[in-house]
């Protein structure tokens, strides 16, 4: 079934959006939640329990796949769907943020970088051609453009030879990119905290034109407030008409916050890397599991959760499992954390549908109170 990419709204509260992305392997309905599968796995998650919890579209990092298994591998099984089973929509990064945040940087030029594997320190060099051939050969359905991130906090004069930079790779990229029906090509929007570099970074991306914008450069430890701050202009500079992501977010407040801000699309490690500490996101907010008040606690971890951790476990064996360091506790509290996330999406989109996203949002922000470190 071959398809044009498209994004349709079907309904606006305020600035929240409630819409749909058509890609050549099926719909996402936003606002959408993506479940990051970084080395081609969702950690400790099969891919049929990732598509049970109502995940569409999950994440593949370019980064970690070009150093393991490498990309000429995946492309002998024609892309990632294939090679770890998962038919639905995938996003591939550009590698940029991990080259910068994982590896060994040897040099950064505007040709591109030079890093050192954090495996195995092993020289590779992506540029902006390279990674967007990279992502053609894992077949992902969105592209993201090859960009330059700055750290947290950056000055102005930094964040702006990255944007720049980074401008001119979404150039690079754009002309790399192979079009295809069904196939899509976002833009990373960059500039820190600086709303004039924000501006001039949305509008040049606008100049160049992709089929969503992303927004880069958040949730690396500037804070909830000062994210929201960004979000509150950064998402008037963008097209009504295309998809905005928000990267590598977040926390369920963050999301919720978000998508009162008018963003479609969130990437997130939060639900499985909680799994693997012990922490279980419930109806009341953040608990966790290891606390010796759940010893004897007979219910599940959330009573309205249709997982399999919740039909079949309680708290007290789960408790049990992770205290012990057994790895079905990590694998139930994934599963179940996926599937919380997932719901609260769905709740989103119908409360936006019904006109009711506002009050939902204020309602979220009084019962989500708990937590549990
Ligand atoms: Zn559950």
């Amino acid at each position: 079934m071959e398809s044009k990419f498209s994004f349709t709204i079907k309904a606006k509260e305020n600035k929240s959006r409630r819409g749909i992305i058509k890609t050549s392997r099926g719909e996402i309905n936003t606002p959408a939640f993506m479940v990051v599968g970084t080395a081609g796995t969702v950690k400790a998650v099969t891919s049929e329990d990732v598509k049970k919890s109502g995940t569409e579209i999950i994440l593949g990092n370019t980064y970690h796949l070009m150093l393991r298994p490498g990309e000429e591998l995946i492309s002998q099984f024609n892309g990632l769907h294939n090679f770890m089973n998962w038919q639905g929509p995938i996003l591939t990064d550009s590698g940029g943020f991990q080259v910068m945040s994982l590896s060994k940087i040897r040099k950064i030029t505007d040709d591109g970088v030079e890093f050192s594997s954090h495996i195995d320190g092993k020289k590779f060099f992506v540029s902006p051609e390279k990674s967007i051939q990279i992502q053609r050969a894992l077949n992902s359905d969105i592209t993201m453009i090859f960009d330059e991130c700055v750290q947290y906090p950056a000055t102005y004069d930094q964040a702006k030879i990255a944007m720049e930079r980074s401008i001119a790779w979404a150039k690079r990229s754009k002309n790399a990119f192979e079009k295809r029906d069904g196939y899509g090509i976002f833009g990373i929007v960059q500039g820190s905290t600086y709303e004039d570099l924000r501006k001039i970074s949305a509008q040049k991306l606008i100049e160049i034109g992709f089929d969503g914008y992303a927004i880069g450069g958040l949730a690396v430890g500037e804070g909830q407030g000062e994210m929201f701050k960004v979000l509150d202009y950064c998402a008037d500079y963008l097209p009504q008409e295309q998809p905005r992501y928000l990267m590598g977010v977040g926390k369920p407040s963050d999301i919720v916050g978000a998508v009162l801000r008018g963003v479609d699309m969130f990437d997130c490690v939060i639900p499985t890397r909680s799994g693997r500490t012990g922490q279980a996101f419930v109806r009341q907010g953040v608990i966790n599991i290891r606390n010796a008040k759940y010893r004897e606690d007979k219910n599940p971890l959330d009573e309205l959760c249709n997982c399999y951790a919740c039909k079949n476990h309680c708290r007290s064996y789960i408790h049990h499992l992770v205290k012990a360091n057994e790895i079905l506790g990590a694998m139930l509290l994934s599963q179940h954390n996926i599937f919380y996330y997932q719901d609260l999406m769905r709740d989103i989109r119908k409360a936006i549908e019904e006109q009711r996203f506002t009050k939902f949002s204020e309602e979220f922000f009084n019962n989500n109170q708990n937590s549990e470190e």
